[in-house]
């Protein structure tokens, strides 16, 4: 697996993998790897002939007080698993590299970034969908993986690439959750025992509300909607 931090370097690698690769995926991620990443790389692997993950903290998706510098970055293991999980290419650019000095363009995203996430995080899907559609103009992927835990990220991306006529296949995968229930993420190291035992209310609620649905009963709203809260 070849490890790219400069973007002259990714243009000759991206070249020569699509010479001998005919779908090339791309599985953008902020690092810190667990197996529900493993499991978008793995999707990946099986559909596509060469795999490309990208490892970036992006600033513009954090806003004021948040973890930024915090976020884990521990890149040796993740070169590690992504080594052993058959991965071609790790672009693993530093900021400057995606932010140059004088960079001022904006991708605004509107109606499916408004609510949720989106209203608790001013901002952050037009720093995502910024990201993502420069890390496709970079790999020029023929197919994208992103996680279902981040449902409306996804639905944002998705978007995003058809708005703006990226011929690229975005493909969701299911969230892989650990044995109590919760999502895995980075984040949960962030939780104490009791934080992380209360945490499970909400994969417990979502079952039960899917067991609802199933069973053709009533489902109460558990989410403020804009302009209702
Ligand atoms: P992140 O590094 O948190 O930006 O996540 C990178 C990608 O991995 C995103 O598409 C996430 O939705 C996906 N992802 C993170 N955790 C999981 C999980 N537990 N199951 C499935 N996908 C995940």
């Amino acid at each position: 697996m070849q490890t790219i931090n400069q973007l002259d370097s990714l243009r000759d690698s991206i070249c020569k993998l699509k010479e001998r690769a005919g779908t090339l995926a791309l599985v953008p991620t902020m690092g810190a790897l667990h197996d529900g990443h493993m499991e978008l790389v793995r999707r990946a692997k099986d559909i596509a002939e060469a795999v490309a993950v990208s490892i970036f903290v992006n600033p513009k998706q954090f806003g004021v007080g948040e973890d930024l510098d915090a976020y884990p970055r521990p890149l040796a293991k993740d070169q590690a698993m992504l080594q052993a999980a058959g991965v071609d290419l790790l672009w693993a650019p530093p900021p400057a590299q995606v932010y140059p000095a004088g960079f001022s363009t904006s991708v605004h995203m509107t109606g499916l970034s408004d609510d949720f996430c989106g209203a608790a995080r001013p901002g952050h899907f037009d720093g995502v969908a910024l990201v993502v559609a420069k890390l496709f103009n970079q790999v020029r992927p023929s197919h994208a993986f992103f996680g279902e835990k981040d449902f409306q990220q996804l639905a944002v991306i998705r978007r995003m690439a058809a708005d703006l006529d990226f011929d690229v296949e975005i493909i969701g995968v299911p969230t892989m959750r650990d044995t109590d229930g919760l999502a895995l993420s980075s984040r949960n190291a962030y939780l104490s025992v009791e934080q992380r035992a209360a945490a499970t209310a909400l994969p417990n609620a979502i079952k039960a509300a899917a067991a609802g649905i199933r069973g053709g009963g009533d489902v109460p709203c558990f989410w403020p909607m804009r302009g209702t809260a």
